[in-house]
């Protein structure tokens, strides 16, 4: 049997999405710039992507600016405002101790330059506290950036309140969420977002595509120089395939969000529910409010990169942490912003579903993962002295 079960780290194209792509790479080839007859088809078909975009988030067409993927959006946003920070001699940004590293090294390179960085912290529960980001603000803060939700263990974050108080200050929020579009409900104008990063690969559409919203009348500066595309924001020719599959598997995962956010929360809770009652195990993100699709555990005395390598030659596909962060061994800085001492956060694992999962994937899952864990803990020194109490 196959589970895949690293839907946070990507998923694979719907069958919507796939459609699209494949109509549009055989007949949409022209330039979307070009004023000729193949430009115009591309250019339209671009347009209705937006359109059908902005719609998903309660934006405006022309709020919406098409990038690589997540990545470049959150880098974009963070520079944008860094660069007007600058302009007007404010140097402070306010973010969070878990952020993605397309935030937190962004972040990091702006620290180089004399930027003066507050991270706020996520407690025990993997949640930001509106209050200690209304004491962290500065007259000289240029930049609140903080998640929607978290792509290793879930949390969502209170991004109604953040917004609000950031925009009482006048200091532009922006906010990665590339792993809540498509999965729980955005609205940038009822949760008061100026700027808000999303991705195609984590909703069933492409890879290498994604967005930024930007909200009309804030000051975007451009990250490269180029052609005039985007509204001279972002130059580069637009892969329209890509662009409008993304649009179809936005538009396909938010008709069914309500009935597939119940579908999957409910196969989650009952891989919370029987794996949480292992013994030595600890579910991370408690009780908060959550993501519908990750779960994520930590098993005491067990290495998590063991413990993966045995699940996949069982056909089972989950991850320690982060996609971008496996390869390295040491234990995910989000598990660490949450307070867990490292020889705990070494035995994690996210398991994150979709909606194309089934109860049998997780029957097999439950069935599978305790042997997995006893095996590995038997064969381990820790473990014996975790057991002796020592
Ligand atoms: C996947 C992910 C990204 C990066 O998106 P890409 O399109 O892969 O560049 C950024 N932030 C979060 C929270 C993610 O989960």
């Amino acid at each position: 049997m196959k589970v895949y079960a690293d839907n946070a780290a990507t998923t694979f194209l719907s069958k919507t999405a796939l459609a699209a792509m494949n109509k549009n790479l055989a007949e949409v080839w022209g330039n979307p710039s070009s004023v000729h007859e193949s430009g115009r088809a591309a250019a339209e078909v671009l347009e209705a992507a937006r359109v059908k975009i902005a719609a998903q988030l309660n934006a405006q067409p022309n709020e919406i600016y098409f990038t690589s993927g997540g990545t470049e959006a959150d880098n974009w946003a963070v520079h944008a405002a860094a660069a007007e920070g600058m302009k007007k001699g404010k140097r402070h940004i306010i973010s969070s101790t878990f952020e993605h590293h397309a935030i937190s090294h962004t972040l990091e390179k702006w620290k180089k330059h004399g930027f003066e960085v507050t991270l706020l912290d996520v407690h025990e529960d993997g949640v930001v506290r509106p209050d200690e980001l209304k004491a962290a603000l500065r007259d000289d803060t240029c930049l609140v950036t903080i998640m929607f939700a978290n792509n290793e263990i879930g949390t969502i974050q209170p991004v109604a309140e953040l917004g609000a108080i950031c925009r009482e200050k006048g200091v532009p929020f922006h906010t990665d969420a590339v792993q809540a579009v498509g999965h729980v409900p955005v609205d940038v104008k009822a949760m008061n977002i100026d700027m808000l990063s999303l991705s195609a690969h984590k909703f069933h559409g492409p890879k290498g595509v994604g967005a930024l919203y930007c909200r009309r009348g804030l000051p975007l500066a451009p990250m490269m120089e180029g052609g005039g595309q985007e509204r001279r924001k972002r130059p580069g020719t637009e892969s329209v395939p890509a662009i409008a599959a993304m649009a179809d598997a936005l538009e396909e995962s938010c008709l069914h969000l309500k009935e597939n956010g119940e579908r999957v929360r409910a196969m989650r809770d009952r891989l919370i529910e029987a794996l949480g009652k292992l013994p030595r195990t600890r579910v991370n993100g408690g009780r908060s409010e959550r993501l519908p699709g990750i779960a994520s555990f930590c098993f005491e005395g067990i290495e998590g990169e063991a413990m993966l390598l045995m699940l996949d030659m069982q056909g089972i596909a989950g991850s320690s942490g982060s996609a971008c962060t496996s390869g390295s061994l040491d234990p995910s800085h989000v598990l660490l912003a949450l307070g867990l001492p490292h020889e705990i956060a070494h035995g994690s694992l996210r398991l994150s579903l979709s909606e194309y999962n089934t109860d049998e994937d997780i029957d097999y899952i439950i069935q599978t993962l305790p042997g997995i864990i006893g095996r590995l803990r038997s064969m381990s020194p820790v473990w014996e002295r975790i057991e002796k109490g020592e």
